[in-house]
């Protein structure tokens, strides 16, 4: 995954790098260094804070590269951290992504005479460029491009040559900025908002050349190319914490204002429809399709689950969610008119990306539904829809969730309309989405009392998380949340599966979860409560408000607000957000950086 940064321009470089990289620090941070002209490469394991603090006095140069690291070849350590050099020690690079073939090229170099100091599939590349450097850097960087199988997106600099930065992207994002007292490289466009709303994402196949007041675009084979800067819409004070501990606090908290901006300008209320730009040019198209095949990775597979239920539900398509990683590798046999939704809150993520390429060559339809504007997935696709959920800083994903099943409902609420949902039916769901994020801040004014059970099972070492129909996919998404923010053991089951085998597992240590709305298959869900409770397993229910019932077989309860049936999984799913928070806090664990994650996967 990792983060690259990178500076060229008039002001001191290093300290730009830093801040740079403490932005992109989400994308991994096992290890960081930078690399200036003049002065050299530093690095340092862990966190930004540790390569910050080795630098005691301003490093000066105008020029430099910087990178965070989300170790795939090699361990997390001194050694292993870019940048890494060519032969001379004087050409340097960051890289993000994986070189595949590395083993091949490293055993060719070898037998060159030439020696490594790291394990990473970087070096190989460093000395590969070093090998064909006679003096023209960007030459020499094409070359050794040529040889390479792989995904990468690099920044590489030359002592011999400070005022320029040669990037490179195959897979792997990499986006300029255009500044009034420099340019810059980035993975990540939040990184640069500090600096110039001015960017250019580069395409795979696509190199750059940035000088301080200019830069130069090309192919890898060498064709230049004409290319405009677009303006990002974010701004830098929605990269900040306001005032919250984390921000994962601060990104659950935004949820309100995120459904809001999510639906802005999509709801025809008194026609119960949505207007999607996006779909727009291919409208006709999609609501003839005769399938959809949702593909996606994590939290967004889950939303695209739920997505599923309302689709069938409501606009009468049949869907497929599956995981982009099988999705790429499987033998796909599309049905006729079907087509393909890639899920992705960076637009980024490799596999998903993959899933995309792949549709194409089937001859599908191609969707996109993707938080970064400008994205590598926002570009590929044939149509799609924005979530507009602002960036998300924290590593565990809550309001992007939040806004892709907001924007499912958009989808299917377009569709439906022209599939049969009549009117009415629409009017509610058009009002219920426009009243939603009042019941949201509902939910989220009740955080005390879900901080208060959290805490109350912070200690144990497993969990289980039940639910049925559309609150399936909402358990499966709680327990990823309680994995990925307090490590402790979560297991997720369709409430009607706990017989046929996870029940074997309860006992008094063991509490169980269990998402309990009024909905048609409320009763069911209690008949699993009953079977949960007589293993002497504590149950904590999210139930409706106004359910006496439940105080009466649940150890806790949390209420939730009663919506529409199609939206209630939004309502239920944040106290399952607030909790995994609340627990990690609990345990004293950095909440925004879990261990062993970064946010945007654009490895394999
Ligand atoms: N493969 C490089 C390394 O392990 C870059 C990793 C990445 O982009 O995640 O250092």
């Amino acid at each position: 995954m990792c983060g690259i940064f990178g500076y060229v321009g008039t002001r001191t470089a290093e300290p730009i790098l830093i801040e740079g990289l403490r932005t992109l620090e989400y994308r991994g941070y096992d290890s960081s260094g930078i690399f200036v002209p003049g002065y050299g490469a530093l690095k340092a394991v862990g966190p930004i804070d540790n390569l910050a603090k080795k630098i005691t006095n301003t490093i000066s140069g105008t020029s430099g590269i910087a990178h965070t690291r989300w170790a795939t070849h090699g361990a997390p350590t001194e050694r292993n951290a870019h940048p890494h050099a060519d032969m001379s020690g004087t050409v340097w690079i960051v890289h993000n992504g994986i070189i595949e073939n590395y083993r091949e090229l490293k055993e060719q170099l070898n037998i060159l005479g030439i020696t490594f100091q790291s394990d990473t599939d970087t070096e190989v590349l460093a000395k590969l460029i070093g090998t064909f450097n006679r003096g023209d850097l960007k030459e020499a960087v094409r070359t050794a491009l040529k040889m390479v199988r792989g995904t990468y997106g690099i920044a590489v600099l030359s002592e011999k040559s400070p005022d320029e930065i040669i990037v490179a992207r195959m897979g792997s994002p990499i986006v300029l900025g255009i500044g009034k007292d420099g340019n810059f490289v980035s993975s990540d466009a939040s990184a640069l908002l500090a600096h110039t709303k001015d960017v250019i994402y580069l395409d795979d196949g696509e190199m750059a050349i940035i000088k301080k007041d200019s830069y130069s675009v090309l192919t890898l084979h060498g064709v230049s190319k004409e290319r405009t800067p677009e303006k990002i819409e974010w701004d830098a004070e929605s990269l900040q914490k306001k005032g919250y501990d984390h921000f994962l606090l601060k990104e659950i908290m935004d949820i309100p204002e995120t459904i809001e901006n999510t639906i802005r300008g999509r709801l025809i209320p008194e026609k119960g429809r949505a207007k999607l730009g996006g779909f727009e040019s291919v409208l006709q198209k999609l609501v003839s399709i005769d399938r959809l095949m949702v593909v996606a990775c994590g939290s967004a597979a889950y939303a695209g689950q739920v997505g599923r239920y309302m689709i069938e539900e409501y606009a009468g398509i049949p869907v497929d969610v599956e995981l982009a990683s099988e999705f790429r590798y499987r033998k796909v046999i599309p049905h006729k008119n079907s087509a393909l939704l890639a899920v992705t809150q960076s637009g980024e993520t490799a596999d998903t990306l993959a899933s995309v390429r792949k549709g194409k060559e089937l001859g599908l339809l191609t969707l996109g539904m993707v938080n970064v504007v400008g994205s590598t997935i926002a570009r590929e696709t044939d149509a799609g829809i924005y979530n507009h959920a602002g960036p998300e800083v924290s590593i565990a994903s809550t309001k992007a969730f939040i806004s892709q099943v907001v924007a499912f409902a958009l989808i299917t609420l377009l569709i439906g309309r022209e599939r049969g949902l009549t009117q009415e039916k629409g009017i509610e769901i058009a009002n219920a989405l426009a009243s939603l994020p009042e019941y949201v801040r509902q939910v989220l004014k009740n955080h005390e009392k879900i901080k208060a059970v959290a805490e109350k099972y912070a200690h144990v070492r497993d969990m289980m998380y039940i639910g049925r129909n559309m609150h399936a996919p909402v358990v499966y998404e709680g327990s990823l949340k309680l994995k990925e923010v307090t490590y402790i053991h979560a297991e997720a089951y369709a409430g009607g599966e706990l017989k046929h085998g996870p029940i074997a597992m309860l006992d008094e240590h063991f509490p169980v979860v269990a998402l309990v709305p009024q909905d048609a298959v409320y009763e069911k869900m209690i008949s699993n409560i009953e079977e949960v409770r007589a293993r002497k397993a504590p149950v904590i229910a999210i139930a409706t408000e106004g359910d006496k019932n439940i105080l009466e077989i649940a150890e806790d309860v949390i209420f939730v607000p009663k919506v529409h049936p199609m939206l209630q999984p939004i309502v239920s799913v944040i106290p399952l957000q607030l909790f995994a928070y609340y627990v990690g806090v609990a345990k004293g664990l950095n909440v925004d950086r879990p261990r062993n994650l970064a946010k945007s996967v654009t490895v394999e």
